[in-house]
């Protein structure tokens, strides 16, 4: 737990999780940030409320604390319910790496409903990427999750539940938690990019404006700015088309120099598996080609929805 914020009023439950990625430390300065500008908001601004609690999680402790992606395999591939299902009934001392991970999560989260009993619970899981060029929301098929994607001022990318599975996102809703449960990821820009922490906490900010935690009128408009300033250039809704699969990281090479949203077109050569040139089968924009060196998912195609006005 990275910090627990409670407000005077009642209102739903915010989990923020970040470091789901070990090897991506952005999300975790900015939850570190947020619950300090938190504690000092309602002595500068006596008007200040906040409705409901906050709570933030490392999602990958060991991980993060090697820096690395994952131990033994990625935590934000494990979210089948099935699978999750044995977590919980297991005992701790059976369980290691990032299972272990997953039942602490599980936890301290069941723990924080009960003890609220609390009818709605908001997920929002902070991540960044290997590539540079583009910040992005993920949103789940449910409603409320595409509109708050679109409040937080950042490109909206739908369709990539479908091509990947297990992810915070497939398994944070109403079935799973037993509540009203609503799941959004936030890309927050490069790894290593200073700004990339700025970004997690204006989304983050942007985020609870949108779910009615705190008002309008409360949120510095900086929030919004550096979102939409980074975000001029890039398209507000695009679908993914096509998903790149790598069998074996330690033989794949991405073409260096691609960013996010990038134009690629059918026939560019984009990467190097096992020795062999890896073409983009259609014409669109790039995201989240791999630049590191755990992973499987080599690169996205996605097509712009709507072109801005
Ligand atoms: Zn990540």
């Amino acid at each position: 737990m990275i910090g627990k914020y409670k407000g005077a009023e009642d209102g739903p439950l915010l989990v923020i999780t970040a470091g789901m990625h070990g090897n991506e430390p952005a999300g975790v300065k900015a939850l570190e940030l947020l619950f300090k500008m938190l504690e000092v908001e309602p002595i500068t601004n006596p008007d200040f409320v906040y409705k409901g609690e906050i709570i933030g999680i490392i999602g990958n402790l060991s991980a993060f604390h090697l820096g690395k992606r994952f131990i033994s395999k990625d935590i934000n591939r494990c979210w089948e319910p099935e699978f999750i299902d044995k977590i919980k009934n297991a005992q701790k001392s059976e369980l290691k790496d990032e299972d272990l991970e997953i039942k602490e999560i599980l936890d301290t989260i069941q723990h924080e409903i009960n003890r609220l009993n609390t009818s709605k619970m908001y997920l929002l899981d902070l991540h960044t990427t290997s590539s540079d060029g583009g910040i992005f929301c993920i949103a789940t098929h449910h409603k409320e999750s595409i509109d708050i994607a679109h409040d937080l001022h950042a490109p909206v990318v739908l369709g990539l539940m479908d091509g990947i599975s297990g992810t915070t996102l497939h398994y944070f809703n109403q079935t799973n938690i037993g509540i009203p449960t609503v799941a959004v990821a936030f890309e927050g820009g490069h790894h290593d990019d200073a700004m990339s922490v700025n970004r997690c906490i204006a989304a983050t900010i942007n985020f609870m404006r949108t779910i009615g935690a705190i008002r309008p009128e409360h949120v510095e408009n900086r929030h919004d700015h550096i979102l939409l300033e980074y975000c001029k250039n890039l398209p507000e809704v695009v679908e993914v088309k096509y998903k790149y699969h790598i069998e074996d990281n330690h033989v794949w090479q991405m073409k260096p120099g691609f960013r996010n949203f990038q134009v690629v077109k059918k026939g560019d050569v984009m990467a190097r598996d096992n020795g062999q040139v890896v073409t983009s089968p259609i014409d669109g924009l790039i995201l989240m080609p791999l630049y590191q060196s755990q992973g499987e998912d080599g690169f996205f195609i996605v097509e712009d929805r709507k072109i801005k006005q």
